[in-house]
């Protein structure tokens, strides 16, 4: 076990994942300061908020959970580098289990039936290992006792001519990228979505287009941040 931990340490160092300073002993992944400080959305105590206005019309949600306000060149950014580019799967679960006791703390009356992470593309999944928004939803699913599902929604596989025709049509056609095989398990569901980092909102209008026909369905989005188009990269 000492080895084991011996060699994690190596991989993550014991720095804060957010400014890089050392962590004292008692901390985990993210210093005391930079908890206090990172720019916390609070969307679930506010329904009039910037995601559901963007959203509004295209997406009917339920709720929106958001941890962070993503800004470029910021300690979010740092911390979704982090877990992108530096395959720091441990954080993202880590901060499903921040957002959980954040949800919790307010004991708001929500209670989903299922957490349905939004499924990555088979190149990204192949050179990055794992799927950052499965991670967060494990941490999440953890902290809210409510189960995780990363089968039934897929991408949808396309020919190389769909491809092709696909690059040159606006993103606003947002059907087809997703599907569901097995629609009737999520009839009369609140199905909580995750993504990692919300921009356009593109991808939760593609996979709301596998759910939108379902009886009684319910639909919430959970993320890690939320920034403007332009600003994430
Ligand atoms: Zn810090």
């Amino acid at each position: 076990m000492a080895l084991i931990n011996d060699f994690l340490s190596l991989i993550y160092p014991r720095h804060c994942q957010a400014c890089g300073m050392l962590l004292f002993r008692h901390e985990t992944m993210i210093c005391k300061l930079c908890e206090l400080s990172l720019p916390k959305s609070n969307y679930h105590l506010n329904d009039n908020n910037p995601l559901n206005r963007m959203l509004g019309g295209r997406v009917p949600l339920q709720k929106t959970l958001c941890l962070y306000l993503f800004e470029k060149s910021g300690k979010v950014q740092r911390l979704v580098h982090a877990i992108k580019y530096h395959k720091h799967k441990e954080l993202a679960v880590f901060l499903g289990e921040r957002l959980g006791n954040e949800i919790r703390a307010t004991e708001l009356p929500l209670e989903f039936d299922v957490i349905v992470p939004i499924p990555l593309h088979p190149k990204k999944l192949a050179e990055r290992g794992f799927n950052q928004s499965e991670e967060f939803a494990k941490g999440l699913s953890k902290v809210m006792g409510v189960a995780m599902d990363n089968k039934s929604l897929q991408r949808a596989k396309i020919s190389s001519t769909q491809t092709h025709k696909r690059k040159y049509q606006r993103w606003e056609n947002v059907e087809g990228i997703f599907e569901l095989p097995a629609p009737a398990n999520f009839e009369n569901k609140h199905v909580l979505l995750l993504d990692d980092v919300v921009t356009t909102g593109a991808t939760i209008d593609s996979a709301w287009q596998c759910f939108k026909h379902l009886e009684g369905v319910k639909v919430s989005l959970a993320c890690i941040a939320f920034t403007k188009p332009g600003n994430f990269n």
